[in-house]
């Protein structure tokens, strides 16, 4: 008797594992992240509740700075890298190249470590001294150049040279080139654009962004007016760059806008990674899509980044306060009518813990002039 029972049980047990390896119960989800690179895109989309109430509309932001790396770039440098081994371009032992000063050199750090791959990053030598150590922490090769020369495109072309001429390499450099490779372009195009239109069901009236290399804006925009052309794409310039000019007149771009970075570009604005003054390739690619263009001043941004702090508790940076000035003048201007629940989507490309000896350091803004009254008292450490 007990060993039927016994029996009995056993069975019982052996069907139950099979009926839960049939229904998918006890195994584990297939869509746990792989590492590092699993986890870059797919971030989530968040209505920013301030801004919603104030204007009227839902104010939708991707939390870019949730990717793992911290900022929108990893999304850049996963395709770049990505697209450079399906092409053969870049192979074992490689080592990937870049003139960057900004987000994109941590992101190909990162994505080169997770895929073995060596990187070396030249940068002017003007910049923050934590930039450098950052980067070198990450285990990237760090190289400055001498910003100085009109006639000198400095650590951009410094890179291109070295990623084809090193001889150690035995032609495996590789120059990454987030200006012109339009990867960039289709990490936006597949990857940030398919997620809002995923995450909003296709509902979205207007999308606005600024541009550093125009491949967010090139991409969002290309993918969002291929699934509604009455979507307005909306470009947020910040001081001393040249796109809301040229793109909202449709002024044709000149061979000298095409070699701007020949000379030495002095923008006049503290905002980070964002502005251009010649055509690259892949804001070539947006120009097509952009209905309007509006200026934001630094006084504006800087206003706009404690506005979030305070309201909605996101601390974010100098570019993605940018993209929310757009996003207000969008309305204020009446591109977008005011108290119409249209649905307008932003990008948050990284936070302000990136930013703290410039954006979001008093000290700093005092020296610009750009500090508010209300920031202006004293403390120990001067980072607002
Ligand atoms: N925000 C930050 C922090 C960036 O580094 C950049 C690119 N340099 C941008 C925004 C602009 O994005 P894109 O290059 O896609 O135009």
């Amino acid at each position: 008797r007990p060993d039927g029972l016994r029996r009995v049980t056993s069975w019982i047990g052996l069907i139950r594992s099979w009926l839960r390896r049939l229904t998918g119960r006890g195994c584990l989800p297939d869509d746990i992240p792989g590492g590092f690179l699993g986890l870059i895109g797919n971030t989530p989309l968040i209505r920013i509740e301030s801004l919603s109430r104030d204007l009227g509309c839902t104010v939708l932001a991707k939390c870019e700075f949730l990717n793992p790396g911290g900022s929108v770039k990893d999304r850049v440098a996963k395709s770049i890298i990505e697209t450079a081994e399906r092409e053969e371009r870049l192979r074992q032992g490689g080592c990937v190249f870049e003139g960057t000063s900004g987000s994109t050199g941590i992101s190909l750090a990162l994505v080169c470590n997770a895929k073995k791959y060596q990187c070396c990053i030249f940068m002017p030598d003007d910049q923050a001294q934590e930039k450098t150590d950052t980067l070198r922490s990450l285990g990237a090769r760090v190289a400055h150049c001498k910003n100085v020369s009109m006639a000198d495109p400095s650590h951009y072309c410094r890179a291109a040279e070295n990623a084809a001429d090193d001889p150690a390499l035995e032609g495996r450099g590789f120059f990454a080139n987030q200006f012109e490779n339009t990867a960039n372009f289709l990490a936006h195009f597949s990857g940030t654009g398919e997620e809002i239109l995923r995450q909003t069901n296709g509902k979205v009236d207007a999308f606005v962004s600024a541009a550093g290399t125009g491949g967010t804006i090139g991409g969002v925009g290309a993918r969002l007016k291929a699934h509604n052309p009455d979507v307005k794409i909306i470009l947020a310039d910040p001081p001393g760059s040249a796109l809301a000019g040229k793109a909202s007149l449709g002024v044709l771009w000149t061979r000298e806008d095409r070699e701007g970075y020949r000379r030495r570009i002095i923008f006049d604005t503290i905002a980070e990674g964002i502005g251009l003054n010649r055509l690259t390739r892949n804001f070539e690619l947006a120009v097509p899509f952009i209905d309007e263009a509006f200026r934001v001043t630094d006084e504006e941004a800087v206003a706009m980044s404690q506005y979030l702090l305070r309201q909605d508790g996101l601390f974010v940076g100098s570019s993605a306060s940018c993209n929310c000035v757009g996003v207000v003048k969008a309305v204020m201007s009446g591109a977008i009518p005011r108290d119409s629940g249209a649905v307008l989507v932003t990008i948050l490309c990284d936070s302000g813990m990136r930013h703290l000896s410039k954006f979001h350091n008093r000290a700093y803004l005092k020296s610009m002039d750009l500090l508010p009254p209300y920031l202006d008292c004293d403390d120990e450490h001067g980072t607002a």
